[in-house]
């Protein structure tokens, strides 16, 4: 396999589309907003001048990678391509019909790959002719920088399509991690109860943002404390995986805290609206 097409050019289409190009694979980066596209080529552009001044890098990498990327803004773009790799905006609906147009476009061999943070993968994969070539490749932000995959079983995920994701993250220096489609995964099922018990100990006046986030550095030797990182996620994204895992696994320990519902209804919604648990303005 060698020739990827990305679907969404926001914050992780660019890094995926940025870690491919630099293994070598033909990228194509689809999205409906040219814009998005021009600023997704400039994003990736400076991450690589990034690494360039680390060391890491040398500039004629820089400019073969660059090369390896071409643009659409047309899903039929995607049909040459031998792995699809979703990543455009969280919203079911907009997912299932991209699925069920890559379906039509794509040669029946192909494995459409999925980023969502939430959202079934086997649902996503109902809406297709091919639920055995469908499965989830969560990278994590920013991609560049971040070591894992999670690999997402769907319920009629094939042990072949999961080896060869399983191997595609691996021959692009990531660590995969096999896991099963059950609401938020791993990563989201233990981060986000955590960062929302963080959030309760603030409502209850247990600690100030400030030492909760001391707590977990110093004391469990996180690199971030948890509402530092909520700013980071977006409150609002929080919130909507929170709501995820409470519809899905139908436990009121999964319940979004008061607060953290409050902080986005006023807006405040981390690093994004300049206000969260931190100033950023
Ligand atoms: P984003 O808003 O930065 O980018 C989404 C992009 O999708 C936009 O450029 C938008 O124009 C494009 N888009 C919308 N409709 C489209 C369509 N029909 N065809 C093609 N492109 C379309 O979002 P993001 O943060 O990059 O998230 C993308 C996916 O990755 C989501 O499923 C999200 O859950 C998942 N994810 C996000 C993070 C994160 O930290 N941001 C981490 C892991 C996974």
């Amino acid at each position: 396999m060698k020739g990827i097409a990305v679907v969404g050019a926001g914050t992780m289409g660019n890094g995926i589309a940025h870690v491919f190009a630099q293994n070598d694979w033909d990228v194509t980066l689809i999205d409906v907003d040219e814009g998005q596209l021009e600023k997704a080529l400039a994003t990736i552009r400076k991450n690589f001048d990034r690494q360039i001044k680390k060391g890491a890098l040398t500039e004629a990498d820089r400019d073969g990678a660059l090369g390896h990327i071409t643009t659409a803004t047309d899903l039929a773009a995607a049909a040459k391509a031998e792995l699809i790799v979703e990543a455009a905006t969280e919203n079911p609906e907009l997912k299932f019909t991209i699925f069920e147009r890559l379906d039509e476009a794509a040669p029946d061999g192909t494995i459409l790959a999925t980023n969502t943070s939430s959202i079934s993968i086997t649902e996503i994969a109902a809406r297709t002719g091919r639920p055995d070539k469908v499965v989830g490749m969560h990278f994590m932000n920013p991609v560049p920088m971040m070591k894992l995959v999670e690999i997402i079983r769907g319920l009629g995920t094939s042990d072949e399509t999961t080896a060869a994701v399983m191997e595609v993250a691996t021959s692009l220096g990531k660590t995969p991690v096999e896991a099963n489609d059950y609401p938020g995964f791993v990563a989201n099922r233990i981060l986000l109860p955590m960062i929302n018990e963080a959030v309760y100990c603030v409502m209850e006046g247990v600690a100030t943002p400030e030492a909760v986030d001391t707590v977990m550095k110093l004391g469990m030797n996180h690199p971030m404390g948890p509402l530092a990182l909520a700013d980071l996620i977006g409150l609002d994204v929080c919130l909507s995986i929170l709501e995820v895992l409470h519809t899905g696994l139908g436990d009121s320990k999964y319940r979004a805290c008061p607060l953290l519902r409050k902080m986005v209804a006023a807006g405040y919604l981390g690093r994004k609206s300049g206000k969260g648990f931190y100033d950023y303005s």
